[in-house]
């Protein structure tokens, strides 16, 4: 059995006292979570992550970051290291997102460097995958997922890949109201399970955990959470406020696998 992951994204927004003000009530309200079969990242703006670090300490959620750089540290301004994620107590960062491949230039190539980096220090990667709106249109979708996961996962072992996460996020889908419906999210899932089942062998294809993102809400969660493939989700927009987290973290880990 997998165990599911729901991760909120909070992309660039919340200030300290804000991430303070959301984190508190999201430990609050959670803390009655069954947290052996559900596991809960929160994904800050780096400028919080201290103070959301202090707040979660006593607490079985997680917390991730939203980028970093491969370098443990030199002359790269601007950037963070995997060191300095784990010095402000993370124990998660997203990698690749698509806000990031399409504003940032990141490609599979600088994934796979972060992967390599996230994994040296024990940090749990969340490596986003997925199409964009023409691709899908141009039925392109399964060729840019093999191009990521090969490319992504250059001279990543078996052992290694144990630890990654999967973020299938179809682009067309992120931030824009639009949910894959549960049958094409399931049908990328099962297709990027086939794919690692190609280059892992299926023992270890069925125990990676794939989360879906693209406008889940606690009205699609369930339907989404229900496809077999389907381990959980990485959330943004709903994920700014206590309620709706709450619900979709509440709802799906009441979805037994
Ligand atoms: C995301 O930020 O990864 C995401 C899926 O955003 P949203 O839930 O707002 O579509």
């Amino acid at each position: 059995m997998r165990k599911t992951i729901i991760a909120g994204n909070w992309k660039m927004y919340k200030n300290i006292t804000e991430a303070i003000e959301l984190s508190n009530g999201l430990k609050r309200e959670l803390f009655k979570l069954d947290f052996e079969s559900t596991e809960v990242v929160l994904c800050p703006p780096f400028t919080a992550l201290a103070e959301v670090a202090e707040i979660l300490s006593e607490s079985d959620i997680g917390l991730g970051a939203q980028n970093m750089y491969w370098q443990d540290e030199g002359a790269f301004t601007g950037e963070v290291s995997a060191l300095m994620l784990k010095d402000a107590g993370c124990q998660y960062v997203i990698i690749g997102h698509s806000e990031r491949r399409q504003f940032f230039a990141e490609s599979n190539e600088t994934v796979n460097k972060k992967l390599k980096a996230a994994l040296k220090h024990e940090l749990t990667p969340i490596v986003c995958l997925g199409e964009n709106l023409q691709e899908r249109e141009l039925n392109k979708t399964f060729t840019v997922i093999q191009d990521q996961i090969k490319q992504g996962l250059i001279d990543i072992d078996a052992e290694q890949m144990q630890k990654v996460v999967i973020a299938y996020e179809p682009v067309w889908a992120i931030g824009t109201g639009k949910t894959a419906t549960p049958k094409q999210a399931q049908e990328v899932h099962k297709y990027i399970r086939d794919s690692l089942k190609k280059i892992y062998g299926d023992d270890l294809a069925q125990s990676v955990r794939i989360q879906y993102g693209g406008s889940v809400k606690p009205e699609n969660i369930l339907e989404l959470m229900a496809q077999p493939d389907v381990d959980g989700a990485l959330v943004g927009g709903a994920s700014l406020k206590i309620d709706s987290f709450v619900a979709i973290v509440t709802k799906s880990s009441e979805v037994r696998k």
